[in-house]
């Protein structure tokens, strides 16, 4: 259901409840209205039906809180004449009086809205304008004297860093195409030389009214599509429209350490905004492509390196990469397979001087057979080892025989 719907709508008449009615008071009078409207009961009465439909409407938004705390607030806010202001100050322009939106209701027999944030832009642009401090525009153009600072539209990119930019952090241009004033007929959509002239069927306003039952609605006018002016010689950059598509870059900084699938918004980056208005974000959608030898935790950097039987046993220095370049580990005397080193301070740097290590994981290599000098002296080394201790399997073994 749209916000529209919500305020042609008086679901507390329709279910029959005063506005202060109790979530039980709201549930009986729904299921009272169910049980006799419902079509079982009343077959073929189309009347019978609506109500049923309607009721379940109304019972749908006032059972559920936050929908009955949102319908109240759009309801008395349009009942104000917040949206009527136009029509109250007539032309050039009007100052935002916040009374207007919390005053209550102020007689909702409105004459002719001329107001075109309510018929023309919607309910979001509505509530978006109120709510960032609408300044209703000063005395302009016709047509757009009233239409107050529209934010600017919320942009979503994507961008894949190397391994290393994610770990390190870097900056890198963006070029986004965005929709912009035409230049040369800043924005009119009329040939340079010429001007747009007033709407004669809605005087330049932009808006139809007409009034039904206690509210006025207006709908932007059809000949000039709710901009209150017409172009007779179309710009020729713009074919009229007054916007064209721009392609600008903009420098964003990725911090060190960022993870694939993050999302960085860069606040005020999106769409400028219109007449003034505050530009919207900028949503950076970050891909971050594997390395094909250090993996990530967090702000540690992994690496495995495999080592022989011999290095495990004797110990050696591991000499291993990592993004600034060569470090030696010590590996030492009898490092079981699995165990991890660390590289201090080799992962993702922080700015706060944190910093996350590469932590090296050793995997021993047990060779599938050894031939010629090296198996005589593996099994020199054998008959030198005694096994292990197995006592308890030991034990398990006798009891088992015996
Ligand atoms: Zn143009
Ligand atoms: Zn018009």
């Amino acid at each position: 259901m749209s916000s529209k719907d919500w305020l042609e709508k008086d679901f507390y008449a329709v279910l029959g409840v005063t506005r202060s009615a109790s979530p039980d008071e709201i549930k009986k009078a729904y299921r009272k209205l169910a049980r006799d409207l419902h079509p079982d009961r009343n077959p073929g009465n189309k009347e019978a039906e609506e109500k049923f439909k309607a009721a379940s409407e109304a019972y749908d938004v006032l059972a559920d809180d936050k929908k009955r705390k949102e319908y109240d607030e759009m309801r008395s806010l349009f009942g104000s004449g917040a949206f009527r202001r136009g029509a109250r100050t007539g032309g050039g322009g009007t100052q935002f009086d916040p009374s207007d939106l919390f005053g209550g209701f102020a007689g909702a027999a409105g004459g002719a809205g001329a107001d075109r944030r309510f018929g023309g832009s919607g309910f979001s642009d509505i509530f978006s304008s109120i709510f960032s401090g609408g300044q209703a525009g000063g005395p302009g153009p016709a047509g757009a004297a009233r239409r107050g600072p529209q934010r600017g539209r919320d942009v979503e990119t994507e961008v894949t860093l190397d391994f290393a930019q994610a770990v390190r952090g870097t900056t890198l241009p963006l070029s986004l195409r965005t929709p912009g004033a035409c230049d040369t007929c800043r924005g009119s959509g009329a040939k340079p030389g010429t001007t747009p002239r007033s709407c004669a069927k809605c005087h330049g306003t932009g808006l139809i009214s007409s009034n039904q039952g206690s509210f006025s609605f207006s709908e932007p006018c059809r000949d000039c599509q709710g901009s209150g002016s017409i172009v007779d010689e179309k710009c020729p950059e713009c074919r009229g429209t007054g916007g064209v598509t721009k392609t600008r870059t903009i420098n964003v900084r990725f911090p060190a350490g960022v993870a694939d699938g993050q999302r960085i918004r860069l606040s005020g980056r999106g769409e400028p905004g219109d007449r003034n208005g505050p530009a919207g974000d900028l949503y950076v959608q970050v891909k971050v492509r594997p390395d094909d030898l250090f993996g990530r935790s967090g702000d540690d950097l992994t690496l495995t390196v495999p080592i022989t039987i011999a290095e495990a046993v004797l110990g050696t220095d591991l000499k291993v990469p990592t993004l600034d370049g060569p470090v030696t580990l010590r590996v030492p005397p009898g490092t079981p397979s699995g165990r991890k080193l660390r590289a201090r301070g080799k992962g993702v740097v922080r700015k706060e001087g944190q910093a996350g290590d590469l932590i090296v994981t050793v995997d021993v290599q047990i060779p599938a057979g050894v031939t010629g000098e090296a198996r005589d002296v593996l099994e020199k080394f054998a008959k030198l080892t005694p096994p292990p201790a197995r006592e308890r399997i030991d034990a398990r073994l006798r009891r088992a025989a015996g």
